[in-house]
Parts: structure tokens; C-alpha cells; sequence
């Protein structure tokens, strides 16, 4: 009986691993900074990484039903000091949106899933069911998460930022790379680091690195940017 149920936690154990290995190997967007997926699900975190997606790059490649014209959210993550980062803490507390009806017309403004392949919810429930179950005991719930989120939207909002600088998105004009890292810095400090797409060449998305009490901090030394020196930031 008890080997049967220790065979049973393990067969049960692979597959998590497996679901795990294949969302990291099949996801194209954490070109930025590829970390491995912690496999101890322990979610005693360090730091958070709040992710902003330029979707006029996202969406180069994929069949977007809306393409906004200003950052948007990716995700709230919360990040081990090694790079790592737990994943899918609770498979127990499963999306739900009515949890959330209050957000939702911020959310869709905010966080808005863009795939015309995806259904409904999809980033949403992918985002709380992979990292959001992680954030305890810092958020707790669901609630917790997404109204955290959409308040850091109002402080780390790089849409503004280059509009002021004169950085207008443009599928013609480059920007240098470290004046794009510099304009924002000026506005956010040493909290940052810039992902591109499209071998580097357009601007993707912007990875804000957080305490755990959401003061900006340093993004550590795994945090190498994959922008060329010359970069757009496509219509
Ligand atoms: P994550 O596993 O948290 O890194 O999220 C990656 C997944 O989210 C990938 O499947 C992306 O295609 C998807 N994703 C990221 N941003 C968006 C967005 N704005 N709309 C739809 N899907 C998105």
C-alpha cells in the first residue's frame, strides 16, 4: 500500500516537472534573461520581477485581436537571488475571476491578453496559477495579486517615459540602446533590464526588479539585456 502511494507521488511528482520543462522549452518570451524553473516549489521568495510588453513587438510574429499603442502587463514573478524561480504553488487555489469583478475594467485596460489564440482569461489564469500562487505569504490571494499589479502600473509605466523623451515608436527609426537604459533610469534608477526581440533589434519588453515591500532594486547579475546597440520600438 505505501509503495503503492510513494510510486503514486512520484509518477505525480514527473509530471509536474514535465509540464514545467515544456512551458520553459515552448516560451519564446523570456528571451531577456532565460532562468531555469526552480523545481522545489519552494516559495520562500526574494524579490519580485514586474514584466511590461511593448505589444507593438509581441505581436510581430503572432495574430494579436489588439495591438495597444502603450506598455502593457506581463506579469508580477516572484524570483528567487539565484535566478531561479518557483512555479505553480498551488494547484489547489485555481483562477478565478469573480474574484477579481471589481478589476476587471483595469485589467482589461492594464493587462490585456492580446492572442487571438488564446480564450478569455487565458494570461490571466496562466499568470495567477504559474506566479501568482508563488507570492505568498508577501500577496495573499488572488485579489491581492492583481490589484498589486495594476497599482505598480501607475510608478512603472515606461510608456510615458519615452513619450517625454521624444522616443516614439516608429517601425523606421533605431534608438541607441543606451539611451533607451538611460532614459529610463533617470526615471526609475538601476531597477531594470530591457528585453528585445527580433535578434535583439526591437524592444520588447522591460523587467522591473522589486523587494518584497516593492521598492525598486537591482535586477542582479543574471540580468543581462539581449538588445543590439541600435533598437526600435515597432508600431
Ligand atoms: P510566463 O509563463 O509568465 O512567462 O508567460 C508566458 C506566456 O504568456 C506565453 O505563452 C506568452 O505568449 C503569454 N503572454 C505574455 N503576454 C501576453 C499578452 N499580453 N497576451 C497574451 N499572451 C501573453
Amino acid at each position: 500500500m505505501r509503495t503503492a502511494r510513494a510510486l503514486g507521488l512520484v509518477a505525480a511528482a514527473l509530471v509536474v516537472a514535465a509540464v514545467v520543462g515544456a512551458d520553459a522549452a515552448r516560451d519564446p518570451t523570456r528571451s531577456s534573461r532565460p532562468r531555469e524553473l526552480d523545481k522545489t516549489y519552494d516559495a520562500d521568495f526574494d524579490y519580485f520581477v514586474y514584466t511590461m510588453t511593448w505589444p507593438g513587438t509581441f505581436c510581430e510574429e503572432k495574430h494579436c485581436t489588439k495591438e495597444p499603442r502603450y506598455f502593457t502587463v506581463h506579469g508580477l514573478w516572484p524570483n528567487y537571488e539565484n535566478g531561479k524561480w518557483p512555479a505553480f504553488c498551488n494547484s489547489s487555489y485555481p483562477f478565478d475571476e469573480n474574484e477579481i469583478e471589481d478589476l476587471l475594467p483595469v485589467m482589461n485596460e492594464r493587462w490585456p491578453d492580446v492572442l487571438s489564440s488564446h480564450e478569455g482569461d487565458w494570461l490571466w489564469s496562466h499568470e495567477w496559477d504559474k506566479h501568482g500562487t508563488c507570492a505568498k505569504p508577501v500577496l495573499n490571494g488572488e485579489h491581492e495579486y492583481f490589484a498589486k499589479a495594476l497599482e505598480l502600473y501607475d510608478i512603472l509605466n515606461p510608456t510615458e517615459v519615452f513619450a517625454q523623451n521624444g522616443m516614439i515608436p516608429s517601425n523606421t527609426r533605431t534608438y541607441d540602446r543606451d539611451q533607451v537604459i538611460s532614459v529610463l533610469t533617470k526615471s526609475f534608477g538601476d531597477t531594470f533590464v530591457i528585453g528585445c526581440q527580433e535578434s535583439g533589434k526591437d524592444l520588447f519588453q522591460i523587467e522591473f526588479c522589486l523587494q518584497k515591500n516593492f521598492q525598486g532594486r537591482n535586477c542582479g547579475k543574471s540580468a543581462n539585456s539581449n538588445c543590439s546597440s541600435r533598437i526600435r520600438i515597432p508600431n
